[in-house]
């Protein structure tokens, strides 16, 4: 249900937070079930703030499943069940006192597959989610905020001039970095990204590295990738997920990424991480 749009008196407050500088989300031994059949166990995880941390594995292991669990998506499947604990600087975003829309405030996500609402013009995309979390911004305030979400998103110049324009006549890029935009706008102190860039072009992958590597600064940044290239690049923390016949899916091996690819512990996280599966 979308909050009614405020009236002209109502937006000359402005109630934005400043920038977070990101916060820590653990998972503790989460587990997850669709009906009967398990597909994670034993997720324990630290994702720090001003770090990205990448997940990666081979299809079907649960990385899409972890990261829904982690901003309370998971749970809009009907069969989908789960166990465990995930912590928001230490607050158990599962309590049942815990509104789900605070967290998904401060949870974002960005998805495989650009989407932002197409007929809505450019600068009503980056602020749609303000109305959809009751967040009021006065008309400066407003126009400020468009312009700093889309300079972070790394699009501010391509489309200064067309602000009006709808976003679905952007690029498959530009539309992902105004998914993007849009995502930081109501100041989320976490950002979950599924295979961002897998729909893109090399050059659009790049320019959204190039935005992600910026952004750890103010938001904790959770990446799924299928890209070992790409994790290493972007990432400073790694956890390899597998699903070994028909087993549900653990974390193998996690820890700094430099070490991941350089030093792996396990002999399975070597092969996947050197293309050997
Ligand atoms: P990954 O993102 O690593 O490819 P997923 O999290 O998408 O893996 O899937 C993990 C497992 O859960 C897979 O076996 C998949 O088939 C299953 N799964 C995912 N979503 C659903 C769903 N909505 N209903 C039933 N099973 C699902
Ligand atoms: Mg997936």
């Amino acid at each position: 249900v979308l909050p009614a749009v405020p009236t002209a008196a109502e937006d000359e407050t402005a109630v934005l937070p400043p920038v977070s500088g990101g916060s820590l989300l653990e998972s503790e031994r989460v587990a997850a079930w669709f009906g009967s059949r398990k597909v994670l166990e034993d997720i324990s995880l630290r994702m720090e703030s001003g770090q990205v941390t990448a997940l990666i594995g081979p299809s079907g292991c649960g990385k899409s499943t972890f990261l829904r669990i982690l901003n309370r998506m998971h749970e809009l499947v009907p069969s989908a069940s789960l166990a465990g604990k995930v912590l928001l600087d230490g607050d158990d975003i599962y309590e049942p006192e815990r509104r789900i829309t605070d967290t998904r405030k401060r949870i974002g996500m960005v998805f495989q597959k650009p989407n932002p609402f197409p007929a809505m013009s450019i600068s009503e995309n980056v602020t749609a989610g303000l109305k959809l979390t009751g967040t009021r911004v006065g008309g400066s305030e407003k126009r400020e905020l468009i312009e700093e979400c889309l300079t972070k998103a790394g699009l501010w110049k391509e489309v200064r001039d067309r602000l009006g324009q709808p976003g679905g006549a952007l690029s498959g890029g530009q539309q992902q970095r105004l998914c993007i935009a849009r995502s930081l706008a109501v100041r989320p102190d976490v950002l979950l990204m599924d295979e961002p860039c897998s729909a893109l072009d090399p050059t659009s992958t790049r320019r959204i590295e190039e935005t992600i590597h910026e952004l750890r600064r103010e938001v904790t940044i959770v990446i799924v990738t299928h890209n070992m290239q790409q994790a290493a690049r972007v990432s400073q923390s790694c956890a390899f997920f597998l699903a070994e016949q028909g087993t549900p899916g653990v974390i193998v091996e996690a820890g700094p990424t430099a070490q991941i690819f350089s030093t792996p512990e396990d002999p399975r996280t070597a092969d996947y991480v050197e293309g050997r599966f």
